[in-house]
């Protein structure tokens, strides 16, 4: 194992916590004795985060949470960095770990989906009987995903108990596995479909990371990049072949590459290459091309003129693409 002197932790656990808030506002501040950088959500239900620091930094925190009787088994998947991956700590009570907009809330230490270790996943997702659930948000699916994972047509995860109800016949009977980035989502989404009447339910324990690090799965299976929520943006997942699945926004060819749209009222994430990003104005669609707080228009500081003249050969390049891009 290569040692790099900084380290990124993911990590999350379901269990209660009394008092939340005050929970929330200490642990902030060890956070920042300690140094450390990265986002941290606590709740009632538990505590999920990622963090960065360094190799002593991250040591005394993982410490800390063996001290702690209801955090001493939490399960840290560690990446060993150059640097930090986040520019602040943020330590923030929410009232669920996860957001699947439940009248009725799933609680996954009573009901949770069968946890199926790496290898198992392995096997199970090349069952014919098996569905794959990609329970995560679209543009995460997007950059990379399971082979023959079904993407469910929404925008967030908290819009997949919809599109599960509106889809149940695709899944009445199957062995229903799910996954995502480091299992929090799954723990609660797997509960919820078991509370739904699907009886066998399944997720992979760990999520994609740990998938990755298996030294036996070693991603098998996985196409494209794994999307996470520092500045990395995405890590590799598939340590025996890479296949590129991610699309350029723009162009339809194969990209991995993240920006934000440049309107920073839109700020959606499309791939798309250096050489489109630029062509194309950073901007989703004309109304972000045009919109006055535009920030490529800013950064570039252009005239109304040159944006005009810009945007007109967009439309141009576009008309003569369209039947190119289904
Ligand atoms: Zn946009």
């Amino acid at each position: 194992m290569s040692e790099k002197p900084y380290r990124v932790l993911l990590y999350y656990k379901y269990v209660t916590i009394e008092n939340p808030e005050e929970f929330t506002s200490e642990h902030l501040a060890f956070c920042k004795e300690l140094g450390l950088l990265g986002r941290i959500l606590v709740s009632s239900e538990g505590i999920n985060g990622t963090v960065s620091g360094t190799v002593e930094q991250t040591d005394k925190y993982m410490e800390a949470f063996r001290q702690d009787p209801r955090l001493a088994d939490t399960i840290f998947k560690i990446d060993e960095e150059e640097g930090h991956a986040f520019k602040k700590m943020h330590v923030r009570h929410k009232k669920e770990l996860v957001n699947l907009s439940l009248e009725e809330d799933v609680n996954p230490l009573e009901l949770t989906g069968k946890h199926l270790k790496p290898t198992e996943w392995f096997e199970q997702m090349q069952d014919p009987n098996s569905v794959i659930i990609d329970a995560r948000n679209d543009y995460e699916f997007d950059l990379g995903h399971f082979r023959g994972a079904i993407k469910p047509d929404i925008e967030t995860f908290r819009e997949l108990p919809q599109w599960i109800q509106d889809n149940r016949e695709m899944l009445e009977g199957k062995k229903i596995l799910t996954y995502c980035t480091g299992g929090v989502r799954c723990e609660k989404f797997s509960g919820w479909l078991k509370r739904e009447g699907f009886d066998d339910v399944s997720q992979l324990d760990g999520g994609i990371v740990t998938y990755g690090k298996d030294s036996e799965a070693q991603g098998k299976l996985w196409d494209g990049q794994c999307y996470v929520f520092d500045q990395r943006i995405s890590v590799p997942v598939n340590r025996v072949e890479h296949v590129v699945v991610g699309k350029d926004y723009f162009t339809g060819e194969p990209c991995e590459r993240y920006v934000n749209c440049a309107n920073p009222e839109c700020n959606r994430k499309i791939l798309a290459s250096p050489e489109s990003e630029e062509k194309f104005m950073k901007s989703c669609s004309h109304e972000c091309r045009t919109h006055p707080r535009n920030l490529y228009v800013k950064a570039n500081e252009l005239t109304p003129e040159q944006v005009e003249a810009r945007v007109k050969e967009i439309a141009e390049w576009e008309a003569n693409h369209s039947s190119n891009l289904a």
